[in-house]
């Protein structure tokens, strides 16, 4: 491999990085990355007391974190979470649209009032983050990553509402990368398969035998067999949101070991 003089040094210093969801799970490791890069951190989340939690821990190392509580599903919650954000931190250069639940509201099971809800959980308030971040990006030049799901692209059963709500994710990413070029604001979508987190570990226990399901899954993830940690999912996106990634837009990152893509022979 050729080798250079430059480090990989993410420039996140003082950038302001809004993170829905930003309480657990995905979201609270994006929150730990941004923070551990030397970004401001805002957690908007209905959990509060999680959200709080993670704050004191983040500060208490000597990182900058502020918390917004929010329940997204409250159009004007969306708008007052980005005005308070701007309030305390004066300025936002990164959104980090992440908050969701595979609800599980399915063709069969569900109703049609059922999947408007669904997409409320999972959609309308991605659309509402954008529209109000918007001008405070289009100040700082910023960027948008949307976190979407394996299930836009595999389909999973028994969950339309979500996997509408995912597939209109990835659109919309494309969508709102072409329509923010003339700001030079760039938006990426990271598409996760399989990572344990709270929601995760509450999926996995619906079934009979959460053991065995979770076995029989990490079986069929071709790169070493294991689940994505959030980790991993966080470091893309911290790595999105640098300037590093300046000439990125429009792209749907899957990190998640080859699952999605991989041949199935494979496993
Ligand atoms: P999680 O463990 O449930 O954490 C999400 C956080 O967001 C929780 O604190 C949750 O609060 C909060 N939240 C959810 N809906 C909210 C709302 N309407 N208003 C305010 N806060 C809300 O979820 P996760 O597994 O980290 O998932 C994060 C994202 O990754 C989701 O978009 C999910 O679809 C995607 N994803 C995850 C996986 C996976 O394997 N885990 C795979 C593919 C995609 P509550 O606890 O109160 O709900």
């Amino acid at each position: 491999m050729g080798c250079n003089n430059h480090t990989m040094d993410l420039q996140l210093a003082h950038k302001v990085v809004l993170i829905t969801g930003g309480a657990k799970g995905i979201g609270a490791a994006i929150a730990r990355s941004a923070v551990r890069e030397g970004a401001i951190a805002v957690i908007v989340d209905r959990d509060a007391p999680a959200a709080e939690q993670l704050q004191s821990e983040l500060c208490d190392a000597g990182g900058k974190c502020h918390v917004v509580a929010a329940e997204l599903t409250v159009a004007e919650d969306c708008s007052r979470a980005i005005q308070e954000s701007v309030r305390i931190t004066k300025r936002l250069d990164a959104l980090i649209n992440n908050a969701g639940v595979n609800d599980r509201v399915g063709l069969e099971d569900g109703s049609p009032a059922q999947f408007v809800e669904s997409i409320q959980r999972n959609l309308l308030h991605y659309y509402s983050m954008a529209h109000h971040a918007l001008p405070f990006l289009k100040e700082s030049h910023g960027c948008i990553v949307n976190i979407g799901s394996k299930t836009a692209i595999t389909g999973q059963g028994g969950t339309s509402g979500y996997v509408a709500s995912k597939g209109a994710i990835l659109a919309l990413t494309r969508e709102w990368a072409a329509e923010l070029l003339p700001y030079g604001i760039r938006v990426n979508a990271v598409v996760p398969a399989e990572v344990m987190t709270p929601l995760y570990r509450q999926w996995l226990d619906s079934f009979p035998n959460p053991d065995e399901k979770l076995r029989n899954i990490v079986s069929k993830i071709p790169l070493g067999k294991r689940m994505t940690s959030a980790d991993e999912i966080a470091a893309m996106v911290v790595f999105l949101i640098s300037s590093q990634a300046g000439h990125i837009t429009g792209q749907h990152i899957f990190v998640d070991g080859g699952y999605v893509h991989l041949d199935r022979a494979l496993t």
